[in-house]
Order: C-alpha cells, then sequence, then structure tokens
C-alpha cells in the first residue's frame, strides 16, 4: 500500500508542476519577475585613456532567480523581445536606474549607456520613455547615450530617424553597439543622427598577440574617423589588445581589463578610489 501512495503521490506532483510550467510562458515569468523585483542593474565603467579618468558606464541587467541564480541576460532579454515584455522591462529598468543615480556623485557630462531593443524604438512612447528619463536625471547633467544595435535601424527608417533626431535635439547622444555583427548595409550611417560606434568584441578579440594585424578592426577605426564618430571599444580583456587601440587614438575603452560590471555602490566606491581628485 505505502510504495503505492508514495508512486500515486510523486506522480500527481509531476503532473501538476508541469501543468505549471506549460502554464508559465517565460513572458508571464518575466511580468511575474518584475512584481517580485528580480530584477537589478549593473554598471561597467567606461575607461577614457585621453583623460586617463573613469569617464562613464554602461548599464547592463541582472536577473536573479528565486533560488539564487542569476538568468543569463543575452536568453532573457531575447525571450523578453519575442514575448513582447522587452517594452515593460525597459521601463522598469528605467525606474530602477533613476533610483540608483539619485545617489550619485559624479561630474558633469559622465556617460550613461542605456541597451535600447528594436522593439521599443517602434513604440510610440519610446520618445516619452526616453524624455521623462532624461527629465528625472537633469539635475546630474549626464551624458545619456542609447545603445541601439544595427537591426534596430533597418526597418520602418523615417520614423526611427525622426524619433533620433528629436532626442538627440534634446541632448541625448545615440550610439550603434556591437558595431559590424548586424550583417547590414552601410547605409543607415548615413541616414541616422549616430554620436558612437561600439566595435563588437570580436573584432577586439581578433588582436592576440603583439605584432598581429586586426583587419576589420582597423578599417572600423578608420571608417569612424571618416564619419566623424567617436568609437567605444567593447570587451577588452589584454594589455596586448589596449596597446593595439592605443596606437591607432581609440579613446573610450570598456572591458574585463579596466573592469567589470559592478553594482552602484560599488561604481561609486570605484569611481571615488580610481578617479582621485
Ligand atoms: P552588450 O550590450 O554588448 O553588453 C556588453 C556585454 O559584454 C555584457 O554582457 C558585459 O558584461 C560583457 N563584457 C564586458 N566587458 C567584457 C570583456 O572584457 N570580456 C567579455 N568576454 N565580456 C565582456 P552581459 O551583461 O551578459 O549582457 C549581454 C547582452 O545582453 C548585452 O550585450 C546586451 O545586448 C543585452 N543586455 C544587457 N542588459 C540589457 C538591457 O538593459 N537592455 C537590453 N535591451 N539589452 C541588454
Ligand atoms: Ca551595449
Ligand atoms: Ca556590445
Ligand atoms: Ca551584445
Amino acid at each position: 500500500f505505502l510504495p503505492m501512495a508514495l508512486i500515486l503521490s510523486l506522480l500527481l506532483m509531476a503532473v501538476t508542476s508541469n501543468w505549471l510550467k506549460r502554464r508559465l510562458s517565460y513572458g508571464d515569468l518575466i511580468r511575474r519577475a518584475i512584481a517580485r523585483d528580480e530584477f537589478s542593474v549593473n554598471y561597467q565603467p567606461l575607461f577614457n585613456l585621453e583623460t586617463n579618468r573613469y569617464s562613464g558606464a554602461e548599464v547592463l541587467m541582472r536577473w536573479q532567480l528565486p533560488d539564487g541564480r542569476w538568468a543569463k541576460p543575452d536568453r532573457f532579454i531575447s525571450a523578453a523581445e519575442s514575448e513582447g515584455m522587452i517594452v515593460p522591462l525597459t521601463r522598469h529598468l528605467l525606474m530602477l536606474i533613476s533610483r540608483d543615480v539619485r545617489h550619485w556623485h559624479v561630474p558633469p557630462g559622465f556617460h550613461l549607456g542605456i541597451n535600447v531593443a528594436a522593439e521599443h524604438l517602434q513604440h510610440p512612447d519610446f520618445v516619452q520613455d526616453i524624455r521623462g528619463f532624461s527629465a528625472q536625471l537633469a539635475a546630474k547633467k549626464l551624458n545619456i547615450t542609447l545603445e541601439l544595435t544595427e537591426r534596430s535601424l533597418i526597418s520602418d527608417g523615417d520614423d526611427v530617424v525622426k524619433k533620433l533626431h528629436q532626442l538627440r535635439a534634446e541632448g541625448i547622444h545615440i550610439a550603434i553597439d556591437d558595431f559590424g555583427t548586424g550583417h547590414c548595409a552601410l547605409s543607415y550611417l548615413q541616414t541616422f543622427p549616430l554620436d558612437y560606434l561600439k566595435v563588437d568584441r570580436g573584432f577586439v578579440n581578433a588582436i592576440e598577440c603583439a605584432g598581429d594585424e586586426a583587419p576589420i578592426l582597423d578599417a572600423i577605426i578608420n571608417l569612424s574617423q571618416k564619419l566623424r564618430l567617436k568609437i567605444v571599444a567593447e570587451g577588452v580583456e589584454t594589455p596586448i589588445q589596449l596597446d593595439y587601440l592605443k596606437k591607432r587614438g581609440v579613446i573610450h575603452i570598456q572591458g574585463y581589463l579596466f573592469a567589470h560590471p559592478m553594482t552602484s555602490s560599488a561604481l561609486m566606491a570605484w569611481l571615488r578610489s580610481k578617479n582621485p581628485g
């Protein structure tokens, strides 16, 4: 009798837990996690080789699951995109950022890079969302930079061009993220109002040892100079990579060689100790 009851209850548990899993889509899980305050933000410092100081940070979203594990950003963000949750999630993120930034002590012009998904750019309230966010932080005089992927600039061009011009006229800066990986025609570089190219870390990785050539990276650096766009090198991990970039006049550096993503309070402590004076 006992083993039978055990088997039955195990069976029941398996069935109900599967049923629960099937009922909750990834979108539901994200919605629930917003309500439960499971999302947080990290900031990865950016180093400026001209001033020899940390001059900004990129915002990176984090999700800690109830069991303590951290969800992978690439995965849950693409799930949020495909399940129609990226706009509410990004709005939630903007709220978390403004909550943090209220406690910041940073010089005027400190860069704050925010990743924006293609779908949000297309949303009718996009300009309003960014404006509202920027207005809340106006006292800090941050240099807010929206990081867009190439993919988000190929569809529905005119409308997006107009939105970006509006925001740029209000002091928001625009960067192309993961530049060179989008398999896009480069014509959008002439159509959209842009400030920065963030060269993908894959091209920085191509510099492996001293004397190595990284021809695509060189071409991107030349292109950015011709187009008068500033360049940010991402994923800089070694002194050899840093040296290569320095020699080619790249000023803005992001990568584990300098700093990993960290919490808001860790960022403030980091800036106090690394940017003295
Ligand atoms: P991304 O925008 O290209 O962000 C840079 C990623 O590279 C981050 O990964 C960062 O932790 C990592 N990274 C920085 N320096 C180095 C380095 O030196 N070496 C290596 N190997 N990696 C480095 P993370 O935080 O896992 O984010 C992955 C991607 O998820 C981001 O790529 C971005 O596409 C997306 N993402 C993260 N947060 C947000 C967000 O708030 N909104 C949106 N739409 N996307 C986000
Ligand atoms: Ca980015
Ligand atoms: Ca990137
Ligand atoms: Ca990426």
